[in-house]
């Protein structure tokens, strides 16, 4: 882990609530960083926004220069608000990578990702690398309306069916989503990887119990503090051969076993 004094290269408005921004570092941070990965990044001060804290995102992209990583973020609270106002061609220094990504299986040919918001960010990353792979993706993308969904933020080029929910219809809602994964499940999937949504994780959980076969992992957007291991505010409890395991989200993740995930927590 190392911290890098980076060029702001792009920074602009996607639609209303998210941004994307590129960075440009010496260090090479694009082979370095799997999909899955994050950076703690040093917001800067204005006049009205003083965050302490360093804030999490995850890397949306790297490359095609090896100093180029990129984020994807949605304007929040104090942190992602002054992050908004960096202007192209600032200094900004960034920690990492950090964590533990996904693990694309091997022997996996037609996979499933499962989105919720900004999660699709973490995602992205994911779809270019199984793409890359010549798997069939399948995408369940959900939001809170369509001008919110970004599929196009998401798939960046790949080829992939999307089966986009939202909740401006009513067809995000968890009893109109569960047929539909129900069925890309049991349509030959090998692999499911989810973010953005502890309630579509949940749900994912309990359909994959007739499907011991299926690799399946989570990202977590755990709120945290240091991200790198020493404070301990993001641990959270998981499920391990029948014993609950405390751990780290910054360290031990943010990408778990989705079958040892636990509910209901909201440390
Ligand atoms: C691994 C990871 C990847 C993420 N990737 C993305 C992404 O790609 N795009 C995106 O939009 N968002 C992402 N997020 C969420 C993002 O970090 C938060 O949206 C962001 O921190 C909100 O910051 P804010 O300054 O807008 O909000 P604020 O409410 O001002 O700040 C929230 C921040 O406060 C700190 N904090 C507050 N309370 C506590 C506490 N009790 N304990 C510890 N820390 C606390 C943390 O730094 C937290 O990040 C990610 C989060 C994680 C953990």
């Amino acid at each position: 882990m190392a911290s890098h004094r980076c060029r702001v290269a792009a920074h602009h408005a996607v639609n209303a609530r998210y941004r994307y921004l590129r960075l440009q570092a010496e260090a090479d941070l694009a082979s370095a960083t799997p999909p899955g990965q994050f950076y703690q990044l040093r917001c800067p001060q204005t006049s009205t926004l003083q965050p302490f804290l360093l804030r999490p995102m995850s890397v949306y992209g790297t490359g095609p220069a090896a100093g180029t990583v990129e984020f994807l973020y949605a304007v929040a609270g104090a942190g992602t608000q002054a992050l908004a106002t960096l202007a192209e061609g600032q200094p900004m220094d960034i920690v990492g990578p950090l964590g533990r990504g996904f693990t694309l299986d091997a022997r996996a040919r037609r996979v499933l990702l499962v989105a919720r918001g900004v999660g699709l960010a973490t995602m992205a990353p994911l779809v270019g690398q199984a793409a890359q792979a010549g798997l069939a993706i399948d995408v369940l993308l959900s939001a809170r309306s369509p001008a919110d969904a970004m599929p196009h933020e998401l798939l960046r080029g790949a080829q992939a069916t999307v089966h986009a929910v939202f909740d401006s219809d009513g067809s995000s809602a968890v009893a109109r989503v569960e047929p539909r994964l129900a069925a890309l499940l049991a349509g030959g999937c090998d692999a499911v990887y989810t973010c953005g949504s502890e309630r579509l994780a949940l749900l994912l959980r309990r359909l994959l119990q007739p499907h011991p076969h299926i690799h399946a992992e989570v990202a977590l957007e755990q709120r945290m503090a240091c991200g790198m291991g020493v404070c301990l505010s993001c641990v959270r409890p998981f499920e391990q051969d029948g014993h609950v395991a405390l751990q780290r989200v910054c360290r031990e993740g943010p990408v778990f076993p989705l079958r040892e995930m636990v509910g209901g927590w909201h440390g």
